[in-house]
This record gives structure tokens, sequence and C-alpha cells, in this order.
């Protein structure tokens, strides 16, 4: 047998792929996606457009999309409130994650930064690391809130490239207020790489399921040509499985991501799915409801038995904290329910199911917990 040498980059030697652990228990509130699989009626239109697109699946799909981003345009006005947004402001991809990759790989690179505070969503290093991009992390305070002189502080000691900040923000759930985006982002102007400014994105990936009266960052876009709103159609649309993922920004902005992506990476058969989806967008959101007033509930009930629980705009709760948070995540496992160790020592999160999941959560920690 021979040995394996492989030039494996020194910088990814012994590392482990990324990803939660996927067991097979009845109850799955581990990784926030939407209980509920589409309807009869989404899943018949979904069929039905991907056999359309299969017709023509010998050529290349339209490599920038106009009609797909043209419907997410009208769709992200209808949620937010925003007004002027057009196809040039949009861009897609597969996953939010690979919108987020794509700006790194066209405003990151050696020799620049990216910023995020943590505790935040655990990708972000790694989009970092495949382009070559410095990191850094800079605090949220212990309410998960952001103290703006730190960040301004942050910003001009690094001169960051791109600035992350998840909102509504995973693991904690907790929202910025919009006066703290408009004035990171104000104070992101010139402060980039060569006095350029900063971009700024405002990941969005739980923004369907804010509370009343949270605005969306898209609100502010037109002020803002150095900000980008990321969006996925995995949480609120329940199509984690179809890997759809957007942003909006100023058309310069977006134009700069048309350079790095793929040729046609954007699957026609991907295309029709989102477009069809999207075409519910009215009984999805419905669901969405529906999931908001359980996170509600669910904070109540964890709060009334004494549990801390950071104000949630997303479709999980974070709650703690355990002196030893392992003993309680598998002791909800033997129960049949998988939820998930992330975020600081001694937190917890657990995201929102079905009213009979959640049944089942709360009985399982009334055990574990001996309440
Ligand atoms: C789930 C999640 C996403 C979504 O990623 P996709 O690639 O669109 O599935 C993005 N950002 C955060 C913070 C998330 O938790």
């Amino acid at each position: 047998m021979s040995v394996t040498r492989l030039p494996i980059r020194a910088d990814l030697r012994g590392v482990h792929p990324y990803g939660a652990p996927q067991l097979d228990v009845p109850v799955l509130l581990n990784v926030n996606e939407n209980p509920y699989p589409p309807s009869p009626a989404v899943v018949a239109d979904i069929a039905d457009a991907v056999a359309a697109a299969a017709t023509g699946l010998n050529r290349y799909p339209d490599r920038d999309f106009p009609a797909l981003r043209a419907d997410l345009a009208a769709y992200l006005g209808a949620e937010s409130g925003a007004t002027g947004l057009t196809v040039d402001h949009l861009w897609a991809a597969n996953g939010s994650n690979e919108v987020m990759l794509h700006l790194l790989q066209a405003f990151g690179g050696p020799g620049r930064t990216a910023l995020s505070f943590a505790p935040t969503y655990s990708m972000y290093p790694e989009y970092a690391r495949d382009t070559f991009t410095g990191w850094v992390t800079g605090r949220r305070e212990s309410d998960f809130t952001l103290d703006l002189p730190h960040v301004r502080a942050m910003i001009a000691e690094h001169r960051p490239c791109v600035i992350f900040l998840a909102s509504p923000n995973n693991p904690t759930g907790t929202a910025l207020p919009i006066d703290v985006v408009e004035a990171i982002a104000g104070a992101a102007r010139g402060a980039g790489p060569g006095g350029a400014d900063a971009v700024v994105v405002v990941d969005e990936a739980y923004a369907e399921f804010r509370r009343t009266g949270t605005p969306s960052a898209l609100t502010i876009l037109p002020r803002h040509p150095h900000l980008a709103v990321s969006r996925t159609m995995s949480k609120a649309f329940a199509l984690a499985g179809a890997r759809v993922g957007y942003l909006a920004a100023a058309p310069d902005l977006v134009d700069a991501l048309r350079v790095v992506r793929l040729p046609y990476h954007l699957s026609a058969v991907t295309q029709a799915v989102a477009r069809a989806a999207l075409r519910h967008s009215g009984s999805l959101l419905a669901r969405v409801a529906e999931l908001r007033d359980e996170r509600d509930a669910t904070v109540a009930w964890l709060r009334g038995h004494g549990l801390e629980v950071p104000g949630s705009d997303a479709n999980f709760a974070l709650f703690g904290t355990f002196d030893d948070r392992h003993e309680v995540w598998q002791g909800l496992l033997d129960r049949g329910v998988l939820i998930r160790a992330t975020g600081p020592d001694g937190w917890l999160r657990v995201s929102i199911g079905t009213p009979g999941e959640m049944v089942a959560f709360r009985a399982a920690l009334e055990e574990v917990l001996g309440w």
C-alpha cells in the first residue's frame, strides 16, 4: 500500500468538514429547519416547474437569471416594505452560504480582514479561510447586544473589507436595532482597505421570523451603497434542500459578485424550484406566523421555569445556563429529542418544531431537569 502524500494546504491539514451531527432520532430540533414540509400544492407546482425546466436541460441555464431576481425583488419589497428594489439589486446562489463566499471572493483575499462579533454564525470564519481572508472577531455584550464604541474601535483597528452582522443572530436569536446597523454602516464608510468603504453584510437568514416592530435592514439599503442584506429560502420557505440563498444590495456591489461566481452556478432546476416556491410565498409565510407563535410560547415557557432566554426574532431559542450543558443535551437525546449544544459554554439552542414536537421537547426537558 502506498502512503498518501497529497499537497493539502498547510492550514487545512487535519481539519474536519463542518456540520451538525445528523442523528436518526424522532424529534429533530437541531438545525433550525422549518418543520413543515412543502404542502401538496407547492410540491405539485415545483414538480411541474422542474418538468418544464427538464425539457431544456441540454442547454446551459440563464447565467444571470433575471426572472428569478425579479421575483426575489418583488418578494422582498412586499415582505419588508423596502422600495426601489429591482433585478439589478438582487443576487442569488446555492444557499446564502455561497452568497457570502461570493462576497469574500470579491472583497476579501490575502492581506485583507473580515470582521464579525461573537457569538455568531460558525460558518463565517470558514468563508474567510477558504478565500485566504484574515478573520477577526469582536465581542457581543453579555445580553448579546453590540456595544457601538467597541464596534467602532474594532473597525478602526482592523480596517475590514467585510463586516458580517447576523440579525437575527445565530445562535442567540437576537436582532440588531436598525439604528445600530445604520451607525455601523456609517462607521464603515472609508474604513476599509486603502480607505475604501467596508462592505457591511447583514445576514437576515431568519428575517421572516422577526417580531412585529423589528424592521429589516432592507429598509435602509438605498442610503448605503456598501450595505448588503442576505436572505435564504432555507428557513422561512421550508426549502433547505433546494439550496437557494440571495442578497440585495446596490447594483455596483452585485456586479462585483457576478465577476467571481462560477459560470452557470445556479442550475435551471434550482431556478425553477425557487420561482415555483416564491409563487406560494403567501401560504408559506402563514406557516411562519404559526412558528413565531410557537417560538414565543417556548421562550415564555423556558423563562417561566427560571431559565435565561434572550429575546428571539428567529425560529429557535437559546436557553441556559447549565453547569454541564452536554449532560442536558444528552438527556434530551436519550429521550428522542435532538437539539444543539452551540454558542457560549452553558447554553443550548432549540429550533422551533411543530406543536407536537415542542410537546415532546418540553416533556423531555421536564424529565431531564427534574421539574
Ligand atoms: C441557516 C443560516 C443561513 C442559511 O444558509 P443557507 O446556505 O442559505 O442554507 C445563513 N446564515 C445563518 C446565520 C444561518 O443560521
